[in-house]
């Protein structure tokens, strides 16, 4: 079974990509967010997706909570809306990072479970993934989570198991 690196951002968005990939390879969780903010939300989704990745038995990597670096990044990008520049750079941090790591640690491709947000567009996931898989000689997997009702499930599923749901995408440029 090829083994497949999934960034993931908190426990609710990792429920359906894990559902669906789990026939398909064999899966690792990688936490690298540096975009949450403030802290003690920072701490709350590490504490929902560890519990949840304990529980199911799937392997978890957290790398640093590198926040300098994410707000040196998006200088001059504040005021841009979700979904426009400034979560461009942000999603090509965090999937590069997950491509290093999955090259690194012999990975057979790796993919992302930010598509199942209705906030978020896939073809721009996709493609920053893309490019990032080639820079690192790391195969790119595709998806568009929320086809299929995929959010919906992820809501569904997360009440079942009583996870933290935040109501902001992480930065706080999203929570203003
Ligand atoms: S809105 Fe979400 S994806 Fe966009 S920059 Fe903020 S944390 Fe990153």
């Amino acid at each position: 079974m090829n083994k497949l690196l999934l960034h993931t951002c908190c426990a609710p968005c990792i429920t359906v990509p894990l559902e669906r990939l789990q026939s398909e390879f064999e899966i690792t969780g990688f936490f690298y967010n540096p975009n949450i903010h403030p802290e003690q939300e920072y701490k709350k989704r590490l504490h929902e997706i560890k519990r949840w990745t304990q529980q199911t038995g799937i392997p978890l990597i957290v790398q640093n909570y590198e926040t300098s670096r994410w707000f040196e990044l998006v200088k001059g990008l504040e005021d841009e809306p979700e979904g426009g520049k400034r979560c461009d750079v942000c999603f090509r941090m965090r999937l590069e990072q997950t491509a290093a790591l999955a090259k690194q640690k012999g990975f057979d491709c790796f993919t992302t479970t930010l598509s199942i947000s209705p906030h978020k567009n896939a073809t721009a996931i996709n493609l920053v993934g893309n490019e990032v898989g080639k820079k690192f000689g790391v195969q790119f997997f595709e998806a568009n989570f929320k086809k299929k009702d995929g959010f919906k499930q992820s809501v569904e599923l997360s009440k079942n198991y009583g996870f933290y749901r935040q109501d902001y995408c992480g930065c706080i440029y999203s929570r203003r």
